[in-house]
């Protein structure tokens, strides 16, 4: 079994609970206009000036050099998490990685945008110990204009996942004027109290770090921002959201 990979963290402290090993993998369904990874954005490998993005791999080469950290995901609460693009564009791929991490008793996260078949969900549920589930607009027109889909079969394996008893860290892009007004931040507050298996909210402030790559690319969405927000505009996030969950709120 070969999937596409852009990327292997060591040592990443950002994606879930202690110290992970982040699985980058190669093809995304969305085309989200702040996007920082636009390299993951095509399945196959593909050239970039002298090098390439991307390398085809096997479940059991992943394996070994994710097992070369697993006794600081012991010590530290970790695991791997799979992230991209969507990990779900590849999902027999997926699914074997997550079987063979489960059986050497490896933590797992999945980082997805939610835009996959439920059955596909269903089926690695038990293989999951925490969905990174991202968040974008609560209203579908704006969700398409913001990432190309709209949100209903986001939503929908969002309450799914919920009933089924995932555990779930709320991810939630904030773009200063794009989706950072109070009825977006009252929809994320509102979401992550309706759902018992919601434990944390993360707010991810816009950053413009992809924005080289994207130019070289030629995958600039039409937002343009090269300035972060303003930590007065962050704090307020997390103060309009934490004044109205019960949920752990954090910024990422
Ligand atoms: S889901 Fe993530 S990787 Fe895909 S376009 Fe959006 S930000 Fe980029």
């Amino acid at each position: 079994m070969r999937g596409v990979v852009f990327d292997v963290k060591r040592g990443s402290v950002k994606d879930g609970p202690g110290i992970r090993t982040s699985v980058f993998f190669k093809g995304c369904p969305l085309r989200c206009i702040w996007c920082h990874n636009p390299e993951s954005w095509l399945p196959e490998p593909e050239p970039d000036g002298d090098g390439v993005i991307g390398r085809e791999t096997s479940v059991e080469a992943l394996m070994e050099e994710i097992l070369v950290d697993r006794i600081f995901y012991r010590a530290s609460g970790g695991g791997i998490t799979l992230t991209g693009g969507e990990p779900m564009m590849q999902f027999p791929f997926l699914r074997e990685l997550l079987a063979a991490a489960k059986a050497e008793k490896i933590s797992t996260a999945l980082d997805t945008c939610g835009f996959a078949p439920w059955e596909e969900y269903r089926e690695i549920l038990g293989l999951i110990d925490l969905f990174l589930y991202d968040f974008k607009a609560a209203d579908s027109i704006r969700h398409r204009e913001l990432t190309g889909v709209e949100n209903e079969l986001i939503l929908e394996n969002l309450c799914r996942l919920n009933e089924a008893g995932a555990v779930i860290f709320l991810r939630c892009p904030l773009v200063p004027g794009v989706n950072d007004s109070p009825e977006h931040l009252a929809a994320i507050a509102g979401w992550a109290e309706r759902l018992s298996g919601v434990e944390e909210v993360t707010l991810e402030p816009y950053h413009p770090l992809g924005m080289e790559k994207a130019e070289r690319l030629g995958r600039c969405g039409t937002l343009k921002c090269r300035n972060f927000p303003p930590s007065e505009s962050v704090n307020a996030w997390r103060k309009t959201v934490a004044s109205r969950t019960r949920k752990r709120v954090v910024v990422s």
